[in-house]
């Protein structure tokens, strides 16, 4: 990637922080409505803007891992396999850490899991009731297979 399209990117990343975190300001400042609203409602909006900002958290940290990556000259790189990642994938997805071949890897290892879950429980019979022990064997299932992409 050159130079130019890098300061781009920067610049992309500098503006899409700045966003992310207007937004987050706003949803703290929603949570002071006082008490007029009763408590139930109250407590859903919070687990929803609880979500929201986690989501954003996590938004934010790639947004500096990329602008980290940028300083130091390995923005554009597959974690995966140290490949170049496509232009055009940057550009849908700016803080994409994986080029399209490894992403569609790890996805077809995602839905791997998810057939093997199917397939579990339903062996077991036990219907829509799913015992705890069966969860943590999907877990373990999860990790595993992750750790081999
Ligand atoms: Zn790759």
């Amino acid at each position: 990637m050159n130079g130019e399209m890098m300061k781009q990117f920067e610049n992309l990343f500098i503006e899409l922080k700045k966003t992310t975190l207007n937004e987050m300001k706003m949803i703290d400042s929603t949570n002071e409505k006082g008490d007029e609203v009763d408590l139930s409602q109250e407590d859903r909006q919070r687990a929803l803007d609880l979500k929201l900002l986690g989501r954003q958290n996590f938004m934010l940290k790639k947004i500096d891992n990329a602008l980290f990556k940028i300083k130091n000259g390995t923005f554009g790189i597959c974690e995966e396999c140290d490949g170049e990642i496509e232009t055009n994938r940057l550009r849908a997805r700016p803080v994409a850490t994986e080029c399209i071949a490894c992403k569609e890897e790890s996805e077809r290892g995602e839905s791997q899991v998810l057939y093997e879950k199917r397939s579990h429980t339903h062996g077991k019979g036990f219907g829509n009731v799913i015992p705890l022990r069966a969860h943590a064997a999907d877990l373990e299932t999860v990790l595993a297979s992750n750790s081999d992409y």
